[in-house]
Order: structure tokens, then C-alpha cells, then sequence
């Protein structure tokens, strides 16, 4: 709604603007033609220069009495024109004229017709804008009326309002005789392939499956997190059954011009009926399908573009084969009418790769560059849980790239590592230059983290520890690997992270006895944890098994919303405190138990800036002659 008459406001406001401003420039013009060119002069004034043979031409307009006289050629562009008006008695004036051979008429035709030049362009011109586009507006508007639906084509009709033919649709639909991608470039999802290859082999024989009675899903929605491969498998579907390939995106429908959202989607449809059978795939299906009643702020365009797509995949006929593919990161933002029966009736899920699917990812997309045969991209996998398949591709190109620049004739082991770090944590920052203190405090920092976790029983193998600063603003890391992947965290191992990201903190606290604001970000993610543990887990005494919260989107790591009730809420403030406090104390504890360690391995780190988990761990676990002397009391 709001959005809506926004837009309209604005195209209403724009050719405001412009026919004002075509009558501004008109006005002025004239203005300055007259101000410029016209000298108005007495009659007695204009006598004395007849007498003088200063004028050259001499136009009378017998109607208003006005004389106009110039004083040298009128085409010559200095000449100045004067005017005067006619003394009623002078009979003698053209005799006067003859005597000084000026030329003389009685027609001005320049005079009227300017007048009526001014008139016409300064009001006849902008009103005749107005009128046109008015006009045109009529006419969509009755079009529209006759059409299938007269609220979305009104607004196209306001839409091209003023601003030429941007009425018709120009949907820039992509219909991809060969997308040349099948299910072999698509790694891992195996069951989404599962799920898809029906789909597939509908697409290839409809008349096999209508022959039974039997009804294709009309439409399927690919659900997961950004880059996981949802646009390739749709395409890859596509290119199984050897059928087009239409992609429009969400995005598109909600445009800058109000309506055309509107007519791209009759456009979509209108050319996959003809195409038939084909697969017709809208990406980012959220921003047109969002569910209607959220919240009090409606999108009017949206809505209407929700419902032409709606009617649209009710329209069309089942047994010629167009499958409708959706892809959303939010599925729990979508309108529920787009999920019922018999429209993306099929939720497929598409979720982040693991171990064996990362490693599978990875493979397909080393085959694209030239690797030396020893490259391992396992461990590449194995320092990557959470990467989705975009990033693991992006992570094979980023290691092509980096072996240009190092003059490698093939992309190294080394190349691969380092281009991790950059996909992950963000480019090597060049340009930071860090004091020698702080590169201290942020070694001091990093190593405390990757001493609380080497301490702790079950937690993943440091991989890493550098106080080299990315791009994304981390002025240092510690990376922990897991051998491999597992699903279920226990409580335990969250207390745990959360003591390990403590651990920073910690450090600089016993060291120099100062906070800094290195450690806001371990303090955003162990906050996380500890209010998922409480809210969402139920893995406190104080609440046990309730759900006090609830996640908004999964995908996107949306926030959790708390449902409970105000002193609730304020018993949840004070139990997270207390689980992040009680991490915090154990990093506290640990750090001092290792605090030679801990000065030993920053202090290495620092003149290395980057050292390996064996590194680390070779120091750490060499027997000083003393045991680290666990404090009894903090
Ligand atoms: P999404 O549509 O889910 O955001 P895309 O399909 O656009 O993700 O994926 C982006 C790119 O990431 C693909 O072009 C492909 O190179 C790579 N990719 C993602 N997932 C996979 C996968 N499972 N197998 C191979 N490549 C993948
Ligand atoms: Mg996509
Ligand atoms: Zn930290």
C-alpha cells in the first residue's frame, strides 16, 4: 500500500516537474527575446531618428496602433528593435518615411504571431502534455478493464505515465534452450536430486504420467541457506529432461515502475505455454511471496504480483508440462496460499553441504583448474564446515587466483589454505598497520582463545592462530577443526565454546589489566549461545524444557523472538549472564594456570603472525619440568 502510492506519488510528482519546467524555459525564452530585443521608445524619439536616417524599417500594426521600427537589418542579429505607438493625428508619417527612404509596412506579422507563439508553447504546450498522457492513461486504464486485471494494469498504466513507453512490458525473461547443466555438476543433495529427478522425467514424457492419471506437482520449492545450489539444481533439472529453462527473479517483480511486476509474470507464463514443456523458475520466491498478513505494513504491488502469479499457476494445463521452481531462504515468510496443494505443493530442502558433500563440491570445481596432483582438498573440507557450495567454489577460484599472482604454474596445497582464509575470514588486510602494542594485545588475545580450547577435553584441534588482519575487520584468528562433523552439540561443549570465546577477553585482562573492543564479537557469539541454550534448548535448571523463544528464519540466523512474559524475560537476562560469567571465569582460570604458555606462544606468535596448530600445540604440550598449577580458589 504504502510502496504503492509512493511510486504513484512520485511519477505524479516527476511530470509535475517536467511540465513546469517546460513552461519555465518556454517563459523564459520569450522573455529574454523581448527584455533583449524590443526597446521601447517615445514617439516623439522615434520622429527625431526618422529625421536622422537612423531607422531602416518601419511595420505599423494597424490593429493595436503599435509601430516597431529597427535601425539596421532585421536579419543581422545586433539590430535593435524599437517600438513605439502611433500619435493618432500624424497624417504626415508616410510621407516623412518616403522622404528618408525608410521601408515601410502595415503588416506585422511577427508581432501577432509571437504573441500567439508565446501563448501556444508557454499553456497550449504543457496542457497538451497533459492532455496526451492523460489521454493515454484513459486508455490503459480501459484496456485494462477489458483485460484480466484492471487494478494491476492501472497501475502500469501510471507506471509509463510520463515517461514515454515504459507501459509495455519488457520482461527480460531468460528462456535457456540448454542450460548445459544435469545432476553430475551438482555435488552432494542427494536427496533433492531424488526429489527433482521425478520432476525430470515428467518434464522429459508428460504423456506417461497423464496416461496413468497421474498428476506432476505443479510446482516445488527449493528451501535453503544462500548458495547452496538451489538455482543450479533447478537449471539442472532442466538439463536432465532436455526442456527450457525460464528464471525470473523475485526481486524483479517489485520494480521501480509499479506494475510491471504484473506484466512480466503474464510475460513468463505467456511464453513457457508456448515452450511447453519447460521449467519455469523464480529465485528469491520471498520477495513476491511473502505472507500477506505479516505485519501492518502491506505492499500493495507485491500482493497484486502474489496473485496475477497465483491466478497464473492456476491458469495453466497440468498435462503440458511446466513445472513452476521456486528458491527462498525464508520458506516461513511465505504466504500460505503459495504453499497449498497444487501449487509449489513440494518443499525440497537444500541445506549447507557436509564433510563428504564439501569434499565432493570441491572436486567438481578443481576440475575447472589445473591443481599440482598432490593437493589434499579433504583438508580443505575439513576446515570448512558451514561454507555453503558457493563459497567452496568461490574458495577453488580464489586459489587459481592467488597462484597467478604467486607466479605458480598450478594452484599448490598452500594456494587453497591461504584462499580459505580469504573466503572464510576476509582478505589479508595489507594496509592495517598495527602498533607494536597492539599487535601484542591481539597476540596475547588470539592465544588466549586457542589455549582455553587446546585445555578443554573435547574440543576441535586448533588448526591456526594468526594476528594477520583480514579485510572484514578481524584483527587476528584462531581457527578449531573438528576431525569430522557432527550434528548434535551437547550442553557441555557449549559451555565450553563459550569459555573458549572467553578466552581473548580473559587474556587481555590478566596480561594488561585492560578491556579492549577486540573481543565485542566473541562477546556477540558467546551471548548467542548462551541465550540459545536458555531460551531455545532448554538446557537450564531454572526453565527446563521450555521453549521461551522462537527463531525467525533458520536460514539467515535470524534473531530468536522471546515468547514469554516480561519477568520471564527478565530471568532469562540474568541466566545468560550467568552461564557467559561462568565461562568467562573458567578462560580466567585456565589462562592463569597457563599463563607461561600463554606468554611463551604470544610471544612466538607475534614475531611469526602465523602459526599452525602444531605449532601451537608442540609448545603447549612440551613438559616445562612443572605441572601448571591448577588455582584451588579464583
Ligand atoms: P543458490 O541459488 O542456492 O543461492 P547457486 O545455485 O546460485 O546457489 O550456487 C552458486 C554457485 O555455487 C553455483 O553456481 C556453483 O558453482 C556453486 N555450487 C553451489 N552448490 C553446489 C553444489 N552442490 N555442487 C556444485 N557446485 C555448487
Ligand atoms: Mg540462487
Ligand atoms: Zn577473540
Amino acid at each position: 500500500m504504502e510502496m504503492n502510492n509512493k511510486k504513484r506519488r512520485q511519477s505524479m510528482i516527476l511530470y509535475v516537474i517536467i511540465a513546469l519546467a517546460v513552461m519555465l524555459a518556454v517563459q523564459q525564452t520569450f522573455a529574454t527575446f523581448q527584455r533583449k530585443s524590443i526597446k521601447n521608445v517615445s514617439y516623439s524619439e522615434f520622429l527625431t531618428m526618422v529625421e536622422q536616417n537612423k531607422i531602416k524599417e518601419v511595420e505599423l500594426n494597424t490593429g493595436t496602433g503599435i509601430i516597431r521600427f529597427t535601425d539596421g537589418d532585421t536579419k543581422d542579429k545586433d539590430t535593435t528593435i524599437y517600438e513605439t505607438t502611433l500619435f493618432p493625428d500624424d497624417d504626415g508619417l508616410v510621407a516623412r518615411l518616403q522622404q528618408h527612404e525608410v521601408k515601410f509596412s502595415a503588416q506585422i506579422p511577427d508581432t501577432r504571431n509571437d504573441l500567439w507563439i508565446y501563448l501556444l508553447l508557454s499553456y497550449g504546450l504543457p496542457i497538451g502534455i497533459m492532455v496526451f498522457f492523460g489521454w493515454r492513461l484513459n486508455r490503459r486504464m480501459k484496456k485494462a478493464m477489458d483485460g484480466d486485471d484492471p487494478s494491476m494494469d492501472f497501475s502500469s498504466g501510471f507506471g509509463g505515465f510520463g515517461m514515454g513507453n515504459l507501459g509495455k512490458s519488457n520482461a527480460k525473461i531468460v528462456g535457456e534452450k540448454e542450460t548445459g547443466v544435469t545432476f553430475k555438476d551438482v555435488a552432494g543433495q542427494d536427496e533433492a536430486k531424488e526429489s527433482l529427478q521425478e520432476i525430470a522425467s515428467f518434464l522429459e514424457d508428460p504423456k506417461k504420467y497423464s496416461d496413468i492419471g497421474a498428476r506432476c506437482p505443479r510446482g516445488a520449492l527449493l528451501v535453503g541457506p544462500p548458495g547452496t545450489g538451489k538455482t543450479l539444481l533447478a537449471k539442472a533439472v532442466a538439463g536432465e529432461a532436455n526442456v527450457p529453462f525460464f528464471q525470473i527473479s523475485g526481486s524483479e517483480f517489485v520494480e521501480m515502475f509499479v506494475g510491471r511486476g504484473a506484466a512480466k509474470v503474464r510475460d513468463l507464463f505467456k511464453q513457457a505455454n508456448e515452450k511447453a514443456p519447460c521449467i519455469v523458475f523464480i529465485d528469491e520466491i520471498d520477495t513476491v511471496g511473502k505472507r500477506r498478513d505479516a505485519g501492518l505494513t502491506t505492499n500493495d504491488e507485491r500482493e497484486q504480483n502474489l496473485n496475477k502469479l497465483l491466478t497464473e499457476m492456476d491458469g495453466f494445463d497440468n498435462n503440458k508440462g511446466i513445472v513452476v521452481l521456486g528458491a527462498t531462504n525464508m520458506p516461513d515468510s511465505l504466504d500460505i496460499a503459495l504453499t497449498r496443494p497444487g501449487r509449489f505443493d513440494r518443499r525440497i530442502p537444500v541445506e549447507l553441504p557436509d564433510l563428504a558433500g564439501r569434499e565432493a563440491i570441491l572436486n567438481i570445481h578443481a576440475h575447472d583448474v589445473k591443481m599440482e596432483p598432490n593437493v589434499d582438498l579433504s583438508i580443505v573440507a575439513r576446515a570448512t564446515p558451514g561454507a555453503s557450495g558457493a563459497d567452496l567454489a568461490n574458495m577453488i577460484n580464489e586459489a587459481a587466483l592467488r597462484a597467478v599472482r604467486m607466479g605458480h604454474r598450478r594452484v599448490t596445497q598452500e594456494d587453497l589454505v591461504e584462499s580459505v582464509d580469504v573466503v572464510i575470514a576476509g582478505e589479508k588486510k595489507k594496509s592495517t598497520v598495527l602498533s607494536e602494542h597492539e599487535k601484542q594485545v591481539v597476540a596475547y588475545h588470539e592465544t588466549g582463545h586457542a589455549i582455553v580450547a587446546a585445555s578443554q577435553k573435547g574440543s576441535a584441534p586448533v588448526s591456526k592462530i594468526t594476528i594477520v588482519p583480514r579485510t572484514s575487520g578481524a584483527l587476528g584468528f584462531t581457527m578449531q577443526v573438528d576431525e569430522d562433523e557432527h550434528f548434535l552439540t551437547t550442553a557441555q561443549e557449549m559451555r565450553d565454546k563459550i569459555a573458549v570465546l572467553c578466552g581473548g577477553r580473559a587474556a587481555e585482562e590478566i596480561i594488561f589489566g585492560e578491556a579492549t573492543n577486540g573481543a565485542s564479537n566473541d562477546i556477540q557469539k558467546a551471548t548467542q549461545i548462551a541465550r540459545a541454550m536458555v531460551t531455545q534448548y532448554g538446557m537450564t535448571e531454572r526453565f527446563g524444557m521450555v521453549a521461551l523463544g522462537q527463531q525467525r528464519n533458520r536460514y539467515l540466523g535470524g534473531a530468536s523472538e522471546l515468547t514469554c512474559s516480561e519477568g520471564t524475560a527478565e530471568d532469562i537476562d540474568k541466566e545468560v549472564q550467568r552461564i557467559v560469567e561462568e565461562g568467562h571465569r573458567e578462560a580466567l582460570d585456565t589462562l592463569r594456570a597457563h599463563r607461561f604458555k600463554l606468554h611463551e606462544i604470544s610471544r612466538y606468535l607475534q614475531r611469526k603472525e602465523t602459526i599452525t596448530g602444531e605449532e601451537f600445540m608442540r609448545i603447549f604440550t612440551r613438559d616445562d619440568g612443572f605441572a601448571p598449577t591448577l588455582p584451588t580458589m579464583s
